[in-house]
């Protein structure tokens, strides 16, 4: 058993504060690592020391294997916590880290391999008998003979990269005629992507949701889940909003997907925070997916309807204790729902945006939770993920959590760059979203770019955008006179503002 005293989060961003928050509550020193470009960020004020890593490329900064290690020797931090994306599924540096004497706050080198590549995954899964979408269970190249098993499998058919992650190295085939060069290209793609051109052919789930389970186990040999989480809301195979229960499983199938996730775990000897995920198809059966080998971006929602601090339990696994729940005394209350807020403009194909946070004023309230990295008068910077904030609503059935959900966006003020409200708001009404009958192609299927337009023609809309510059000023000036300020008058108008646009 080794007592954490320092903590190093080789993260930045809304990740690295949260992981500081809980680090700070047990008493642990946090230290920030921080790129040219995060120099004011607030998990570099938040921490109790920082130090400078280099360029704001990450590939200069926060990708900097060696770097980071020799920061966290020359500054005595006893492990190092990898947050979501950058080295978090690095098995080299994981390896690296426990190599130099420091916890790694995760699952072993190993795991993570396994688990990294798509295949390997699916190998080792399959041998504790969880269902696979039907598919080949190796690489394939040889392009007559994934056509055969293609049209074995049955058209439309899925390629993607093992090595693929973040939505991307994915190419939908729907017939035989466009087989070959997709394949083609899929392979080329891979290459240059991932540096590695392995493929392998999946059945295309045609109308899927994306269920995945939280697990943590310990050193020790325990596993338990913490429910699911559904994450069906998706662009570009993205997700944008999730919720925690999912709202179509019985208890029966969440103890069924929960065991098979436990078992996914158990295949790779797997200790600390993972997640399982799977497509449901519409039959309401479940495939395995793959395993993310760290803590998600949505791993809010567990926390709100578990009560359990999935960072704290993270960093008492680092330090040899087992879990201090059995599977048994885990209770599932409530719901939580999250929205993703983005720099990116729903309506225009949610490319991101950059650019100054003019007006940053985060909602408040019972039930509400925003993990974000930014204040107002700040840049978000172009060489990160551009999530501004993740926002979470709970209450204790899934149509308060919604209208919780909605009230928090409509307080919310973001100005200066385009972003994810309104689309949250959009789904949050749908009537898809509100009767639980949705899936992954909800955006194609149900999103109106139009319906986040302020009804009216044009004039109005540019009167409202003068409006809204006055009334901004107004505000602006109401509130550096007195700092509480009322500012609903100007909220509205704001509002409409940032939906015309
Ligand atoms: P990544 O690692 O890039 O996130 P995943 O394998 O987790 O890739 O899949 C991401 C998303 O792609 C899923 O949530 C789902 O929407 C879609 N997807 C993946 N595999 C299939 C499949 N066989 N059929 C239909 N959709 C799929």
């Amino acid at each position: 058993m080794k007592k954490i005293n320092k903590l190093l989060i080789a993260n930045r961003g809304e990740i690295a504060l949260r992981i500081m928050r809980t680090a700070r509550e047990m008493g642990i020193q946090t230290v920030a690592i921080y790129s040219e470009a995060d120099r004011k960020a607030l998990h570099v004020r938040f921490a109790d020391e920082a130090y400078f890593i280099g360029p704001p490329p990450s590939s200069q900064s926060y990708l900097q294997q060696d770097k980071i290690v020799e920061v966290a020797k020359q500054c005595g931090a006893d492990a190092i916590h990898p947050g979501y994306g950058f080295l978090s599924e690095n098995a080299v540096f994981s390896q690296k880290v426990r190599d130099a004497g420091i916890l790694f706050i995760g699952p072993s080198a190993k795991s993570i391999e396994i688990m990294g590549s798509k295949l390997a995954a699916k190998q080792a899964a399959m041998k504790f008998g969880i269902p696979m979408v039907p598919g080949t269970e190796e690489a394939i190249s040889d392009i007559p003979k994934a056509k055969q098993l293609a049209a074995k499998i049955g058209y439309p058919i899925l390629i993607k990269a093992s090595a693929g992650g973040g939505g991307k190295g994915m190419r939908i085939v729907e017939n035989e005629a466009e087989f070959e060069e997709q394949m083609n290209r899929a392979i080329s793609e891979a290459q240059s992507s991932f540096g590695d051109g392995s493929v392998f052919i999946e059945k295309y789930v045609t109308s899927p949701r994306h269920i995945e389970v939280q697990i943590m186990g310990d050193e020790h040999g325990n596993i338990v889940h913490l429910f699911e989480r559904e994450c069906s809301i998706q662009r570009r195979h993205q997700k944008v909003v999730e919720e925690a229960p999912s709202s179509i499983l019985s208890p029966e199938m969440r103890k069924e997907i929960g065991e098979a996730a436990v078992n996914a775990a158990r295949s790779c000897d797997y200790f600390n925070a993972g997640t399982v995920e799977f497509i449901m198809d519409d039959q309401m059966k479940f495939y395995f997916l793959e395993m993310n080998t760290r803590l998600q971006v949505e791993h809010p929602v567990t926390e709100m309807i578990t009560g359990i601090d999935l960072v704290r339990e993270q960093i008492r696994v680092a330090e040899g204790h087992t879990l201090h729940f059995k599977q048994e005394d885990l209770i599932l209350r409530g719901h939580a729902i999250e929205l993703r807020v983005y720099a990116e403009d729903p309506a225009n194909n949610f490319l991101p945006d950059i650019g100054k946070l003019h007006r940053y004023v985060r909602p408040q309230g019972n039930g509400i939770r925003v993990d974000d990295g930014f204040e107002q008068g700040m840049d978000i910077p172009i060489y990160y993920d551009p999530m501004i904030a993740k926002l979470v609503a709970f209450a204790e059935t899934r149509e308060a959590a919604i209208e919780k959900m909605i009230r928090a966006i409509d307080e919310y003020q973001i100005v200066g760059v385009e972003n994810t409200l309104a689309f949250g708001r959009y789904v949050m009404l749908h009537e898809a979203f509100r009767s639980g009958n949705f899936d992954t192609h909800f955006v194609n299927r149900h999103y109106k770019v139009e319906q986040l337009k302020p009804a009216g023609n044009e004039e109005e809309e540019k009167v409202a955008m003068l409006m809204a510059g006055i009334i901004d000023q107004k505000h602006r000036k109401a509130s550096e006179d007195q700092p509480a300020a009322n500012g609903n008058h100007g909220n509205q108008w704001l509002r409409r503002r940032t939906y015309g646009r």
